[in-house]
């Protein structure tokens, strides 16, 4: 209550502005995942890793825009290629050079030889999934239980879940993610759990015998909507293996792990290949853009015109111009290896901290994302994440790190994204920080 009542005094402008935005936005925001509770925080202006809101508070962005903002804010070689593009025109509805440049480049790190763009996460794993169903010709979508794949109606399926609900996940029924989607496409998405590649065989057996055989398995290689939840050893090769031998298309949702925890994401982390991956979040470093890479034989149905994947922005100029100049100026073998030591560094200083005050939790991550997981036991999926998650814990975790200049993503189910312009002084304040909470909670 103190913490809460401390960031509501912080937040008064935040409150204003929300009174005014609730005139003309529905909830005063543009996205129900900007909805807080009392009230959102506006944003003002972001420089490198920091954000300032409206009431001038100075925060190390740690949200990171829900992750998109890897190459951090206003990043003068993305600044200079987005001008450089308006000044010349920003939308034609006809592909430029710095599409096939992106292409080339998304080749290279994915092994994946054919691409196509979108504008959004959402839109990637609605195009993979219709590109999937295309080339199969058959309607079933296997899923992981608990993941978050965007918002169109065949993924909002199984997601957010109370734990008593939960019950025997293996023959679990599929269940709507809020109101307003048909029950016959949710029926057509069947959930499994994350790190068994045992219960995702059983299943899609029961599916072929029932003549459901699915399209497609899309999932993350690593859960990102569960703080962050590594794949065990072997997991995702038997489901690649598994994949194979039943002629279903496996899709990557890469729009998290994507541009941000490797060069070529979590299939070049893994060394899993999926037939189909979909990016967006920090690809387009700030601006809309997603893309889906797919193999040859996958996208054939793309180029032989059998299935539409269109969109009046897609490959725009601009969001090209910024993805090009991200991917090849900003998001170098350096900035990935400056990455992977400030998160070395952030990981080893929470762990410092739980350890010396026995803290019940561990940390967790990989490239540039992780987080402080507050469990006694190891997450391996969504069962166990709402189990054994001290929600309470983390709730007081995100208003006291917002209070002390840490800007977190709301929830209890996000991680942290450092981004290229973070520091060790980024980091430290954050452990620093940590160590302020462990104080606290064992005096
Ligand atoms: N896929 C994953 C793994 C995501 O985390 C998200 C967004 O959080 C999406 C897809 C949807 O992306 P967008 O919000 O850009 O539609």
């Amino acid at each position: 209550a103190r913490e809460a009542k401390a960031l509501d005094a912080r937040t008064q402008g935040s409150l204003a502005t929300y009174r005014r935005a609730n005139q003309v936005l529905a909830g005063g925001v543009a996205s129900s995942y900007q909805a807080r509770d009392p009230w959102p925080i506006y944003l003002e202006r972001g420089a490198g890793p920091k954000v300032w809101d409206v009431d001038g508070n100075e925060m190390w962005d740690f949200h990171n825009g829900f992750g998109s903002m890897v190459q951090g804010h206003a990043h003068p070689a993305i600044g200079a290629a987005i001008n450089a593009r308006y000044a010349s025109g920003t939308h034609f509805a006809a592909p430029t050079e710095d599409a096939i440049t992106v292409a080339a480049e998304l080749q290279r790190r994915w092994g994946l030889p054919k691409w196509r763009y979108v504008n959004s996460g959402s839109e990637a794993t609605m195009d993979a999934i219709r590109i999937a169903r295309g080339l199969t010709g058959r309607d079933t979508v296997v899923k992981i239980f608990g993941s978050y794949h965007g918002h169109h109606d065949t993924v909002m399926v199984s997601i957010g879940i109370e734990y008593d609900q939960i019950g025997d996940h293996e023959n679990l029924a599929s269940l709507s993610y809020g109101a307003g989607i048909p029950q016959a496409t949710v029926d057509m998405t069947i959930a499994v759990p994350f790190n068994d590649a045992g219960a995702m065989e059983r299943r899609i057996e029961r599916l072929i015998a029932e003549d459901r055989k699915p399209a497609c398995v899309i999932m993350e290689a690593a859960m990102m909507n569960l703080g962050v939840v590594l794949p065990e050893d072997g997991y995702l090769q038997a489901v690649r293996d598994l994949c194979t031998r039943h002629g279903i298309v496996l899709i990557f949702d890469e729009v998290k792990t994507g541009i941000c925890i490797a060069a070529g994401g979590a299939t070049e982390k893994w060394g899993v290949k999926p037939d189909l991956v979909t990016l967006a979040k920090a690809l387009g470093g700030g601006l809309p853009v997603g893309a889906i890479g797919g193999t040859e034989e996958v996208m054939s149905v793309v180029e032989d015109g059998s299935v539409y994947q269109v969109g009046t922005y897609n490959g725009n100029p601009l969001g090209m111009a910024a993805t090009r100049a991200s991917l090849l100026e900003v998001m170098t073998p350096d900035a990935y290896a400056h990455l992977d030591r400030l998160n070395e560094r952030i990981l080893a200083g929470c762990t410092a901290v739980i350890e010396r005050y026995g803290l019940p939790g561990y940390a967790v991550g990989v490239g540039s994302k992780g987080c402080v997981t507050f469990s006694p036991t190891k997450v391996i999926g969504y069962e166990t994440f709402k189990a054994n998650q001290d929600a309470a814990m983390a709730d007081l975790a995100w208003l006291f790190n917002m209070n002390r200049g840490i800007f977190m993503t709301p929830g209890r189910e996000e991680e942290w994204t450092l981004s290229v312009a973070h520091t060790t002084e980024a980091v430290d304040r954050y452990v620093e920080v940590f160590e302020e909470l462990a104080v606290e909670l064992t005096a």
